[in-house]
């Protein structure tokens, strides 16, 4: 199937690794050229030189932290007009829910809210006054069922959740969709940090932690980055201009429900 992607220009925010990256790559190989963007140097210069080898694609590299306003000044300099955005950030840390004060809050929802709608509000606009664009954020299986210890997580990206049901049904007749994936459990860092707050927490092996964690996922195994990236490759595509306010979930069955 062409997408219909070839020669567009898509940021994609905390792309060095993980699910970022999956989404980087996948664009990448329907011809997307891409500005990539994480904290690390090293990790965003070694994935941008292996896009560029694989796929001949166009790649600006900007190390800079999305969650801040001068990291977004610099990355939204770097990109100019893109056709896509893909919305990522690092999910805050888990705990209980009597530990989270106001700044732990704030932080969250600087960084799994705030950031998405800022980077949207800055790159919508231009892509509506060209009469196409796609935004895709990477949220979380969270928002359809809330996982306890990231009660900061579940908060925040389900205030995203909410703004976007919104302001994609304004936008719509402009030709710019803005959808959300929903990760439930994803062989990445992210996933082997949570197992091993698993693995000391319970006293059990990182092995065991990821077993017991696999045991509670219908299809037995964590989802790969690729398997993410091609989802978000078909959102962003031509086919994909009728999936308005979304949110699709890539779970391999893990939250349990009949909608
Ligand atoms: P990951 O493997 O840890 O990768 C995170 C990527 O984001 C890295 O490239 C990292 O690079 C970059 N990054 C983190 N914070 C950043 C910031 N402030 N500014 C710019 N770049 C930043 O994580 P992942 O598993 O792909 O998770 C991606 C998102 O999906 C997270 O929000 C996570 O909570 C959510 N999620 C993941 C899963 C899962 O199973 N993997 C499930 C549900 C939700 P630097 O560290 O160098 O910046």
């Amino acid at each position: 199937m062409d997408l219909g992607l070839n020669g567009k220009r898509a940021l994609v925010c905390a792309s060095s690794k993980g699910l970022g990256l999956g989404c980087a790559r996948a664009l990448a190989a329907e011809g997307v050229n891409l500005v990539m963007n994480a904290r690390g140097v090293e990790a965003l210069e070694a994935s941008a030189a292996a896009i560029r080898n694989d796929f001949g694609v166009e790649v600006t590299a900007i190390a800079a932290d999305i969650t801040t306003e001068e990291g977004r000044a610099r990355v939204l300099q770097a990109a100019g007009a893109v056709d896509i955005l893909v919305n990522n950030a690092g999910g805050p840390p888990p705990g209980l829910w009597t530990d989270w004060e106001r700044d732990d809050f704030i932080a969250a929802l600087d960084a799994n809210m705030l950031t998405p709608i800022a980077l949207i509000k800055a790159l919508v606009p231009g892509m509506m006054e060209r009469g196409w664009g796609r935004v895709v954020n990477i949220t979380s299986q969270a928002v359809k069922a809330p996982i306890p210890v990231l009660g900061l997580s579940n908060a925040a990206r389900t205030g995203l959740t909410g703004y976007v049901a919104g302001t994609s049904r304004q936008i719509a007749a402009s030709g710019v969709t803005i959808n959300n994936l929903l990760p439930g459990l994803h062989d990445t860092d992210r996933a082997a940090s949570l197992d091993k707050g698993a693995s000391t927490e319970q006293g059990i092996t990182m092995d065991e932690a990821r077993a017991a964690r696999q045991a509670t996922i219908p299809a037995r195994r964590y989802g790969t980055i690729e398997e993410f990236g091609a989802t978000c490759a078909f959102l962003c595509s031509h086919h994909a201009g009728f999936i308005v306010g979304q949110n699709i979930l890539l779970d391999g069955g893990g939250v349990n429900a009949t909608l």
